[in-house]
């Protein structure tokens, strides 16, 4: 009996309370309709071996399940998900600049505890993201321009592998389940137990400026921006926020400076601002400690609502992708969705050590939010209608908001190389399949 050997609890299928159980874990309103028939609440990393060498022993397919924030609800969807939501210890080491941080670990509770000591970490843009699975499938984060994608600055995982081990990887040891760990979201070949992380020193003058323009000023407002990005430093996060209004919708132009003094934020808000178009309204610049930017992203994605979400990277012209999803926007079912496109043709280099492979000087994410389920069809329906317009200007999508629902995606999340790499891997390390895959590609819908 699995209970036995575990500190934590065992909650199966026959039990009244199952269901509700299940569902709790996924932090979307929409709850996914295939559900885990076992549900382990693990205590600590030894919890989460002997769950795993019991499914394997039984044939059981395995998710871990961090927060349950992927918007599909894939963490549950295996025969047993192993809940990582106890496994929450955070330890800094001031002298070094490092953290060990297991799972649970909130955006949030990491970003107070940073900022008390000055340091900072390219954080989530939301505070009630875990570590869990948003450094698995990269970490698009704040100031992840200058910063970049939060799985670079991991330094080594804790994992427990398919047949229970529990094992360090790191650039020097187990370097390809280290590779694998920084990139592969879902598909990841194992259960992160802990992750180890290099800090930085924080921005000490974070100050933000939002400019709102009706639909009708998109080709302007993409010019300005293709044009003062073009020079602006890796510091600046420049983000339109799309969002239907009733007479069409509205683009918030949101640039965040995570500059060292308030001169340095000055002078670049001062350049940003050059010849920008006469916006309905400004706002700004004003501070933006971490604890400001988490207050005011909270109310765009309220829990409990119903959500179906995707994502690209694109390389094309801001004008052609903003002014796409701008007119999709018009056309959205419920005025609760928006859409984020980020612009970052002042971002560092991506290394390319690691599974993390689709990236791009565009981020956009979809967002269809609504509040009844009788709603679904349409919204979902609206989602996908406009992720297949948009695909032909995208190279691929991120793994960590990707609406891996559907078998006939058409961006992929890894470059073709890595996902080759990965499923070799996966022969070695799990050859019978522990833990369920789940990214459809477009070389699976083919094959
Ligand atoms: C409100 C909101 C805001 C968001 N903002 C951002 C953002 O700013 N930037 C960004 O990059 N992403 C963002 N995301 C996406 C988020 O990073 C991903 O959904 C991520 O998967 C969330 O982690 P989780 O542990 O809750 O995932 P879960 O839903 O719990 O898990 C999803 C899958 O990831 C895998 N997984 C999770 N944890 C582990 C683990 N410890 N070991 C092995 N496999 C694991 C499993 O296969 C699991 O099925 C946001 C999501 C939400 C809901």
């Amino acid at each position: 009996m699995l209970i036995a050997r575990i500190g934590g609890a065992v909650i199966t299928a026959l039990a009244p309370r199952h269901g509700a159980e299940a569902d709790a874990l996924i932090w979307n309103g929409r709850k996914p309709a295939r559900r885990a028939k076992l549900i382990v609440r693990a205590a600590c990393a030894g919890d989460v071996a002997e769950a795993v060498r019991f499914a394997a022993a039984n044939g059981l397919t395995v998710s871990p399940r961090g927060g349950g924030h992927q918007f599909t609800g894939i963490a549950t969807q295996a025969d047993m998900v192993i809940d990582l939501g106890a496994l929450d210890g955070l330890t800094l080491d001031l002298a070094a600049r490092t953290a060990r941080v297991e799972p649970a670990v909130t955006n949030a509770r990491m970003a107070a505890a940073l900022e008390r000591h000055g340091l900072a970490f390219p954080l989530g843009h939301c505070g009630s993201v875990p570590m869990s699975g948003y450094l698995l499938g990269g970490g698009v984060g704040w100031n992840s321009a200058e910063w970049g994608f939060a799985c670079f600055s991991v330094a080594a995982v804790e994992v427990v592998l398919a047949d229970g081990r529990l094992v360090t990887a790191s650039a020097r040891e187990n370097a390809d389940i280290f590779w694998a760990a920084r990139g592969a979201g879902p598909d990841f070949l194992g259960v992160v137990t802990a992750y180890h992380l290099e800090l930085r020193e924080a921005a000490k003058a974070t100050s933000t400026c939002v400019r709102v323009y009706p639909a009708a000023r998109v080709a302007d407002v993409a010019a300005w921006a293709e044009s003062v990005m073009a020079d602006a430093p890796p510091c600046v996060e420049f983000t339109c926020k799309v969002t239907p209004a009733p007479n069409g919708p509205v683009i918030a132009a949101i640039a965040t400076v995570f500059a060292r003094t308030d001169a340095e934020a000055c002078a670049i808000h001062t350049a940003l601002g050059h010849d920008a178009p006469e916006a309905l309204q400004v706002v700004g610049p004003m501070p933006t400690p971490i604890s400001a930017l988490y207050e005011a992203t909270e109310p765009s994605m309220p829990r409990g609502r119903r959500y179906a979400v995707d994502t690209l990277w694109s390389e094309a012209r801001f004008g052609e992708v903003l002014g796409r999803i701008t007119q999709d926007m018009a056309r959205a079912p419920s005025g609760e969705s928006m859409a984020l496109v980020v612009l970052r043709p002042n971002a560092v280099e991506t290394p390319r050590d690691a599974a993390f492979s689709c990236h791009g000087r565009i981020f956009g994410a979809l967002y269809a939010i609504w509040e009844g389920e009788r709603d679904d069809a349409r919204n979902i329906a609206w989602l996908r209608t406009a992720i297949d317009g948009v695909a032909p200007l995208c190279t691929g999508a991120y793994v960590g908001e990707a609406d891996l629902d559907r078998p006939d995606r058409a961006l992929p999340t890894l470059a073709p190389e890595m996902r080759a790499r990965l499923d070799a891997l996966r022969s070695v390390l799990d050859p019978r399949g522990v833990f369920l895959r789940r990214i459809p590609s477009p070389a699976l819908a083919a094959e």
